[in-house]
């Protein structure tokens, strides 16, 4: 455990398990330099308590990357809810997981992520304010999660064609949950065509009727001849195996952890396959709830959404001029915006604490 914890320079790992609800939960604290760690809660089943700890580990990582280059006041953070396999009461569960956040003093606050839902944040929050994404705050991350991708999409063809028109391009998207199905709705908008996947085949179906999309097997989606390949399932799908078999010119999707490895970030780029760092572009929702909670208008959280095309832009210029991977560059910028001196009194890179 000890180890899992150094390697991924976590500040804190909090663990609980109330057996009257079957709960059995990890909070990872990766930074609170810039505000409080913010992070989804994943609600999955995990082969082991390592697994669910090496994942909880690598997503507060990634938080903290993420909230740095999306320049939004907060700190990293992730928790896992390791899903019982037996039967259990998921409101009395989850409320069990809100009195847990709630130990924290603020130093975590929760939201939606992978197997979680709205309704499970109005349950966490009849017992802590640290939750944000619930139906009554408005704050769904998710539609500016799609909208951060498609910004994101549209800067990364700009670099590689020289416009940023989406209309007739090819796009696979591997996911229709509550991301991919945003995302898919504004690229078909866009005048993109689509093929998709799920696993839940009534998901297809949908797609197939809204969006004239193609349904392509979920083994196959990534090799598909496409523009763009956009993982918005779960993470590592880029690994050894699969790369080869990428047929894409570009990879942009919502999922966390794309790469199964970093090394993988240097044969994309060997392969002239231009991979946009998953943590740039996925951070709408992140850039949502921050800016939510600190009570910015929706129009405000969206002019701050579309700044992910700048930030894409940069980092892909910074990419070509020094032949490094975007993933490189990315790492980079994020680890010497977290080890920035705060400047006394300053205000840019002083960020204020949500309250
Ligand atoms: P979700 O659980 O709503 O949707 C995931 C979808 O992927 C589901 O429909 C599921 O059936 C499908 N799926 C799972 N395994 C698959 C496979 N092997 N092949 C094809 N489809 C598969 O999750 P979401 O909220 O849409 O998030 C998607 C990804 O984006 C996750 O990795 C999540 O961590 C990441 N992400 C989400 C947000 C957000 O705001 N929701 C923000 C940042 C990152």
């Amino acid at each position: 455990m000890f180890d899992t914890i150094e390697r991924a320079c976590l500040e804190a790992v909090h663990l609980k398990a109330d057996p009257a609800t079957g709960l059995r939960a990890i909070i990872a604290i990766h930074s609170t330099r810039f505000g409080p760690a913010l992070g989804g809660c994943r609600f999955l089943p995990y082969a082991s308590d390592r697994d669910a700890l090496n994942d909880a580990a690598r997503l507060a990582h990634g938080m903290s990357y993420k909230a740095a280059l999306a320049d939004v006041p907060q700190g990293g953070g992730k928790a896992v809810i390791l899903k019982p396999s037996g039967n259990y009461n998921r409101a009395a569960l989850f409320r069990a997981f809100g009195r847990f956040v709630e130990t924290l003093d603020g130093r975590y606050i929760t939201a939606v992520d992978s197997g979680s839902s709205l309704s499970d944040m109005d349950q966490i929050e009849t017992q802590t304010g640290h939750v944000s994404g619930s139906h009554g705050d408005g704050l769904d991350p998710s539609p500016e999660t799609a909208y951060g991708v498609f910004c994101a999409m549209r800067a990364a063809c700009n670099v590689m064609d020289h416009s940023d028109n989406l209309s007739g391009k090819i796009i696979a998207i591997q996911g229709l949950g509550q991301v991919g199905w945003a995302l898919a709705q504004l690229l078909h908008n866009a005048g993109a065509r689509l093929l998709v996947n799920d696993l839940d085949q009534q998901k297809i179906q949908e797609a197939v009727q809204c969006f004239d999309a193609r349904a392509v097997a979920p083994e196959v989606i990534h090799a598909q001849a496409c523009d763009i390949f956009s993982p918005c399932a779960l993470g590592a799908v880029l690994n050894h195996h699969s790369v080869h078999q990428l047929r894409c010119r570009l990879v942009v999707g919502s999922a966390n952890n794309q790469l199964e490895s970093p090394a993988l970030a240097h044969w994309l780029d060997q392969h002239d396959i231009l991979y946009v760092p998953d943590y740039v572009a996925n951070a709408g929702g992140l850039i949502k709830v921050s800016l939510g909670k600190l009570g910015q208008s929706l129009a405000e959280i969206r002019r701050h959404t579309e700044r992910i095309s700048t930030t894409v832009d940069d980092i892909l210029q910074r990419a070509i001029q020094q032949h490094l991977p975007p993933a490189d560059i990315a790492d980079r910028l994020a680890q010497a915006r977290l080890e920035a001196p705060v400047s006394a009194g300053g205000t840019k890179g002083k960020r204020h604490a949500l309250s």
